[in-house]
């Protein structure tokens, strides 16, 4: 059985709109450029992988509540969190295509091919150059400098024509209220979930009996207006996030970082990513966002290179100070045991569900040979598959279909199933196997007269005889069981 690795989206962007797990938003009207819709297996695979964040979060943490924030939030949030003043990407249009493109990601991919070409120097001195741009301040300029003096084209149209570089904010405004008009109604749809969770803290600890250190975990749409998004889902304007804020008190707080870190890099690993797929990137200390005093990322091992799937942040007390001071309303904390007061450090571990999604389905993508033809078949954790059990009558025959149905209704209040009679099996298996089903079970004639039916695995195509009465013992004994290839 041969197997072939990704070297680009494409076949999971195809798989995904033919199988019914992501399409283009608004396709019927030519698309909305980095804005997608999942479909019914993708808003499954959503929800599952939702669902076992939540649960690790707050079901395995008793000291972690969840909250449910609207996404319009009062616009001095975003004055208090910095958002205003700098959540900007520099900016660079190429004059001849007047395309956007963002000024750092084009020296990055300029280093990439030199890398390619076994440039090494090249590519470190000038990795060294970007490095020091750090800094908002100038930021600019550095960049534009480095972008001329290199003579970076522009990748679509190869032109060297290239406007300044420009700081372009994320946060998508519109008005709020039917007599809104001009700035003063101004609102923002939220960039990140987590300040939801900053100007409800105190709400949090005053109704749930919570006491530091405890963390309040949020799932929820966030909104950027991306300057460069075509990426699928990885890079969107309209995405979801899964975040969790810790609270603790300074001087706990790396102990916290760490052990944060680690947990989440084992959720990916428990939700079936191949641990070679992964890695921590810690971020050095002169790229680390204003309010962060220790940050990481974990990376993924994409079609696309090794990229961002989830950032843990030490954030300090940044944002509570920030939110005391633009509310006038006091954010600290009365430790009664020690009898003292604090402001609380921020431990953040935040993860995008749309990068999970695209993350599992790539991992799960295998193409197999099998007896001459090839099998395309998603091997994702079972616990995250759209589709437990495919439920087929061998034929249509109706006392098949009686028990097949039969069966379907044991099994659908446990797993989502779903019945096919439609095509010869191998069609059915092969539908299941692309919509990564990881059991099918088929009835026979034989399992009319003996209770019997026929379970067939995804990952091995292997098939056994087992009862009826056994089928959901053997589906949660597979589950539990089940480990990567
Ligand atoms: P990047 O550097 O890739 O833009 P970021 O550092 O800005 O990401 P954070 O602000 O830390 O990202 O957001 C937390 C998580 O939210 C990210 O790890 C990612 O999974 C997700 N995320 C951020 N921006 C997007 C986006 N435009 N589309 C999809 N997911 C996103």
């Amino acid at each position: 059985m041969a197997e072939s690795r990704l070297d680009n989206l494409d076949k999971i962007v195809s798989l995904s709109k033919a199988r019914g797990y992501i399409y283009q938003s608004s396709e019927i009207y030519g698309g909305l450029a980095a804005v997608y819709d999942y479909g019914p297996l993708g808003s499954e695979l959503k929800k599952n992988i939702r669902d076992h964040w939540w649960a690790a979060m707050t079901r395995k943490h008793d000291n972690v509540v969840g909250l449910d924030a609207a996404i319009f939030m009062h616009p001095k949030t975003w004055e208090a969190s910095g958002h205003v003043e700098g959540f900007n990407d520099p900016m660079i249009d190429d004059k001849q295509s007047k395309k956007r493109y963002r000024a750092d990601m084009l020296i990055e991919q300029h280093i990439l091919k030199l890398r390619d070409k076994g440039k090494d120097e090249e590519a470190d001195r000038l990795q060294g150059q970007l490095d020091t741009t750090g800094s908002r301040k100038g930021l600019c300029e550095d960049l534009h400098d480095i972008i001329i003096s290199e003579e970076i084209r522009a990748p679509e149209s190869g032109a060297f024509d290239w406007t300044d570089v420009r700081q372009f904010n994320l946060m998508f405004k519109t008005h709020y209220g039917a007599t809104s008009s001009g700035d003063d109604d101004a609102i923002y749809l939220r960039p990140e979930t987590a300040q939801g969770i900053f100007v409800n803290y105190k709400n949090v600890m005053d109704t749930a009996r919570v006491q530091v250190p405890f963390g309040i975990a949020q799932i929820g749409k966030a909104f950027r207006n991306e300057v460069v998004a075509r990426q699928f889902v990885f890079r969107m304007r309209e995405f979801e996030q899964m975040e969790m804020q810790y609270f603790v008190k300074p001087g706990d707080d790396e102990e916290q970082y760490s052990a944060w870190l680690d947990k989440r890099l084992q959720w990916h690993k428990d939700i079936g990513i191949r641990e070679e797929n992964l890695r921590v990137a810690p971020h050095p200390d002169d790229k680390l966002a204003h309010y962060a005093l220790a940050a990481a990322d974990i990376q993924y091992h994409y079609p696309i290179g090794w990229q961002e799937v989830e950032g843990i942040h030490n954030r300090t007390d940044f944002d509570l100070s920030r939110h005391q001071e633009y509310s006038g309303k006091k954010m600290e904390y009365f430790d009664q045991q020690e009898q003292e007061r604090y402001i609380p450090y921020v431990i953040e571990t935040s993860v995008g569900l749309d990068r999970v999604s695209l993350m599992v389905l790539c991992d799960a993508y295998r193409e197999e040979e099998v007896d001459g033809d090839t099998r395309t078949v998603l091997k994702m954790h079972p616990k995250l598959a759209p589709t437990k059990v495919g439920i087929f009558p061998l034929m249509k025959k109706p006392e098949l279909q009686e028990l097949a149905h039969k069966i379907e209704g044991d099994l659908n209040d446990q797993f989502m199933v779903r019945y096919d009679e439609s095509g010869s099996i191998g069609k059915r298996y092969r539908r299941q196997d692309e919509a990564g089903t990881p059991f099918c079970v088929t009835v026979d004639f034989e399992g009319l007269e003996d209770n019997t039916v026929t379970i067939r695995y995804r990952d091995d195509m292997a098939q056994e005889r087992v009862s009826v009465d056994q089928l959901e013992n053997v589906i949660r004994d597979r589950m539990k069981s089940w480990k990567p290839e």
